[in-house]
């Protein structure tokens, strides 16, 4: 399979790779890693006019744990992160995912950033253009249709809505861990929560502004105690079909102060339990609670159909995801 053709850029700042990706005369894509970006290209479900790519850009691939907290620069590779000393030590939880994404290949040349920002996934739209061709263009794709969930046989849970997945293993992580995106765009830079990075709209799953550009990642002091689970078909190399990132802290008494609850795989975002995280302040984890609050959580994220698994196989699996997490926690 072939790459269509596109112009290539190598800028050396960020601030040109953000004037250039906010042109109107082109359209641009950013090329981190590429696992992501050019499997879509040759399969021509992205047709950029142009390519800028951010590896040519000094400084952005960095683990620094200096006076202002750990912060990971958006180039750093998946690799990097799962066997750095640091990252191992203090967010272990994070070396633990890195190494679970996709095989070492995918490891070796992923970055940070492209994992946060890699495109949803549906079943209908990740094939090559022979594949879709037999079918009408779908919503992700500027069509009218989608073909997880056709209007004609109901409607999705929106009128119009794209069911494409998010199904990336580093956001629920990182959202668990309450963490912070820096920004740069054409007109200065930004920080603000990556929960808020997310729209949970399949068609335009990002919230970044025109020519903006993931710079890093910044996080709180350590704390608590966090799990990720992720439920696949193959251990060697696959996708989540649902995972789930889970952080608490416990007061000086062992009793539960707070608890983010974040699942990949459910909808077209990282998609947080926020009444079940309530329902575990000051709760003891008896079998009791336990049920109560998987049960909970799965009523309230609600999977949505996907092209692959129904909503009742997503939603039991991560009922099962959530009480080996409270369970591994209370003993
Ligand atoms: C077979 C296979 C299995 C995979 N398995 C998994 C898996 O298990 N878990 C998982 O999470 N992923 C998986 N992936 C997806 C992908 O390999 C990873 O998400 C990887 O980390 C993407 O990083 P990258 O640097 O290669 O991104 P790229 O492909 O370079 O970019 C991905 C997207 O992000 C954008 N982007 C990149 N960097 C930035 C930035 N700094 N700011 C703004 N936008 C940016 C690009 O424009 C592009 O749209 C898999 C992919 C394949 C092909």
């Amino acid at each position: 399979m072939r790459l269509p053709k596109f112009e290539y850029l190598e800028p050396k700042t960020l601030k040109e790779a953000a004037k250039a990706l906010a042109s109107d005369t082109k359209e641009s894509v950013l090329l981190a890693g590429g696992t992501d970006l050019l499997v879509n290209m040759k399969h021509k479900v992205i047709q950029p006019k142009q390519v800028i790519n951010l590896k040519t850009i000094p400084k952005l691939a960095y683990i620094s744990n200096g006076k202002d907290g750990l912060r990971i620069g958006a180039l750093t590779t998946l690799h990097d992160i799962a066997s750095s000393q640091a990252i191992q030590e203090e967010v272990p939880i994070l070396s633990q995912a890195a190494g679970e994404v996709g095989a070492y290949a995918h490891q070796v040349m992923g970055t940070l950033g492209g994992n946060l920002c890699q495109g949803n996934r549906c079943r209908f739209y990740n094939q090559s253009a022979f594949w879709r061709g037999v079918k009408s263009p779908c919503y992700k794709v500027g069509g009218k249709i989608c073909h997880v969930v056709p209007a004609r046989a109901g409607g999705g849970r929106k009128p119009k809505e794209c069911h494409s997945t998010y199904c990336g293993d580093m956001a629920p992580v990182l959202i668990a861990l309450d963490t912070q995106v820096r920004v740069v765009g054409p007109n200065g830079e930004r920080v603000f929560p990556l929960s808020k990075l997310y729209t949970q709209e399949g068609k335009k799953p990002l919230s970044l502004r025109k020519g903006e550009i993931l710079k890093e990642i910044l996080f709180p002091p350590p704390s608590g105690k966090a799990l990720y689970l992720k439920w696949r078909r193959r251990e060697s190399i696959e996708f989540p079909i649902v995972s789930l990132a889970f952080h608490i802290e416990k007061d000086g008494n062992e009793r539960i102060q707070k608890a983010r609850i974040i699942f990949s795989g459910v909808g077209s975002g990282p998609v947080e339990a926020l009444e079940a995280e309530k329902m575990l302040k000051n709760a003891s984890l008896d079998d009791w609670m336990i049920e109560k609050v998987s049960n909970q959580a799965i009523k309230e994220i609600s999977p949505m159909r996907t092209s692959i698994h129904s909503p009742a196989y997503k939603r039991k699996m991560a009922g099962i995801l959530l009480k080996q997490a409270l369970e591994k926690i209370s003993s």
